[in-house]
């Protein structure tokens, strides 16, 4: 159980495979790899899950929008990939309501609907046999009248309104520990992983990659890492890496960047997701010709998004912009209401980006193909040894690291095991007998103790034994723990006090929790981290400029 950072052991061994970039694509590539019986390294130069796999609607989308396209596979995918993730984590998934209005007299309307929705009912026939657990399987949607919609949905007008349709999505309570515990996956399975060091240049062998130059940014400390095959799953920065091998424009990868924003609110609905219409082009079949906006129940409050723009410049520092905001408060309002929200009901909003290819659509409607992407630059380019692994989805994510590994296995002398990732539990996952000791701690904190940590969690709650103060709540109704910052750091290599308000608990990402929250926090790791007065001073700083 648990993992500890160790960039020596990056250089220590020779490894089959390196993996850049600890997004989902790299954490389920690694995972992958590793219980197939490979070497693995993973490097991440920032923390796991921090980029991109932070910023999406944390949504593992059934596809039906793929049914609009006519691509069938492409929606039949998605739901089965759904499940996969219910399977390797069941402790941070759950079956999320969600409702879609249909409106008068537009050709997106009810029976197109109705039809697009059964036939996509059809096409997950059989599914459920996927689930180790089939009692989880997708709860059965249903048609919704007027009344039905407008009470579910508070403030959508009836002007026009013809019902609706109910169906059911998968959504994570936390998508960066869900990266994470494929992180430790791969880690329990043998792989040497690390946050914080930076692939700088590759490591070269004639035309051959046999490695990566890297920086441990922790101890600044140049590292030498070795491997068979490296593999380039740095998400929005691909394109910069392999750019020092010459393969910038090379095959269909990043030509491009989409960026997508998202807000937290108040809450607006009471546990039911909408797909809300805008004016907006789109591509898709839950609007009436415009781009939907979602409004998602997520932990009391709602998640908002998203708003789609071109993005030109660093790829670094993403935060919403004042219009980015100020377009989903428009949409939301237009839908629901001039007077539901105001600037002042955002608590906090994130912004990340979709990197495009030549072949995606116009960049000011994007709405995603989920066309991953596998390149073996030694049969595209002469430069045996790299491959290029391209996510799309956070929900694909594990398929896309099957297919790379099965074509990457053949490429490396050994006897390795078929893809095992499919009818597995990660580490985390709870098992039946898993629970807290009555009495161990507070009820609402063992609840969220079982949600965040799944197998683990008793090993958690038993810290407070250590020392009670650790059952003291972080921030209010956040779902934080004293107990969650010595874990993060003793057992999930946080390394930052943003490592643990942002990615290991859900402590920031509801808003700014306060300096005195944030320093007691900073506190708590500071015994495990040998951090004298200055450095968390320095944390709490870095980490109020964090929010707006
Ligand atoms: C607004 C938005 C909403 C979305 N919503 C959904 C959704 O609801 N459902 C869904 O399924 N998908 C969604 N997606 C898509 C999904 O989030 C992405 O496809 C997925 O997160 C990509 O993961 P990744 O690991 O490829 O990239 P990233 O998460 O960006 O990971 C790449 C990592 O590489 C690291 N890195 C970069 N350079 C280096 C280097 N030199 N050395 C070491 N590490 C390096 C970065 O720090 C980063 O952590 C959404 C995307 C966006 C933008």
């Amino acid at each position: 159980m648990g993992m500890k950072r160790r960039p020596e052991a990056l250089e220590a061994a020779e490894h089959d495979l390196l993996i850049i970039g600890g997004g989902i694509t790299g954490a389920c590539l690694a995972f992958d790899a590793a219980t197939r019986g490979m070497k693995v390294a993973l490097i991440e130069r920032d923390d796991f899950g921090g980029a991109t796999s932070a910023s999406s609607s944390k949504l593992l989308h059934g596809g039906i929008r793929y049914l609009q396209q006519l691509r069938f596979g492409k929606a039949r995918e998605s739901a089965r990939e759904r499940l996969f993730f219910q399977n390797l984590a069941p402790h941070l998934t759950y079956y999320l309501p969600f409702v879609v209005p249909t409106f008068r007299g537009l050709a997106r309307g009810k029976p197109v609907l109705t039809a697009g929705m059964v036939l996509y009912e059809t096409l997950c026939i059989g599914q459920t046999d996927l689930l180790l657990d089939r009692a989880q399987g997708v709860p059965p949607g249903r048609g919704l009248s007027v009344e039905d919609v407008t009470a579910m949905i508070p403030g959508i007008s009836g002007d026009g309104l013809t019902g609706g349709r109910l169906f059911h999505e998968s959504h994570m309570v936390n998508s960066e520990r869900m990266t994470l515990a494929f992180v430790e996956g791969a880690a329990v399975n043998g792989a040497d992983v690390a946050n914080y060091v930076r692939a700088d240049d590759f490591l070269r062998q004639g035309e051959r990659v046999v490695g990566v130059k890297a920086t441990d940014t922790e101890s600044g400390q140049g590292l030498i890492i070795r491997a068979r095959v490296v593999v380039n799953a740095a998400g929005p920065w691909i394109r910069t890496l392999n750019e020092q091998l010459g393969l910038g424009s090379v095959g269909r990868v990043v030509t491009g960047f989409s960026r997508g924003a998202h807000m937290v609110t108040k809450p607006l609905t009471d546990g039911y997701a909408v797909a809300l219409p805008t004016k907006r082009r789109a591509e898709s079949v839950l609007d009436r010709g415009g781009r939907h906006v979602f409004i998602i129940p997520w932990r009391g409050h709602s998640l908002i998004g998203t708003s789609y723009r071109p993005h030109e410049g660093p790829l670094e520092n993403m935060s919403p912009t004042p219009d980015e905001i100020g377009d989903l408060i428009g949409d939301i309002n237009a839908a629901l209401g001039d007077d539901t929200l105001t600037p002042a009901d955002v608590r906090y909003a994130f912004a990340g980006l979709y990197p495009l290819t030549a072949e995606e659509i116009d960049s000011r409607v994007y709405q995603g193909s989920a066309d991953y992407q596998v390149l073996d630059h030694g049969a595209d380019d002469g430069i045996p040894g790299l491959f290029t692994v391209f996510g799309a989805k956070f929900t694909t994510a594990r398929l896309l690291a099957e297919r790379a590994i099965d074509r990457i296995a053949p490429k490396l002398e050994g006897e390795w095991r078929d893809c095992q990732t499919r009818g597995v539990a990660l580490p985390s996952a709870p098992s039946a007998g898993d629970r807290i000791e009555a009495g161990v701690v507070s009820e609402p904190m063992a609840g969220d103790l079982l949600v965040n940590y799944g197998s683990h969690a008793a090993a958690v709650a038993s810290l407070a034994s250590e020392d009670t103060a650790l059952t003291a709540e972080l921030g209010a109704n956040r779902g934080a723990w004293g107990v969650d910052a010595v874990w993060a750091v003793r057992e999930e290599m946080a390394q930052h006090l943003e490592d643990v308000v942002f990615r290991r608990t859900g402590l920031g990402t509801l808003g700014n929790p306060g300096e005195e929250v944030l320093r007691a926090v900073a506190e708590l790791m500071a015994a495990d981290l040998g951090w004298d007065a200055a450095k968390v001073a320095s944390e709490v700083k870095a980490t109020l400029e964090r929010f707006p």
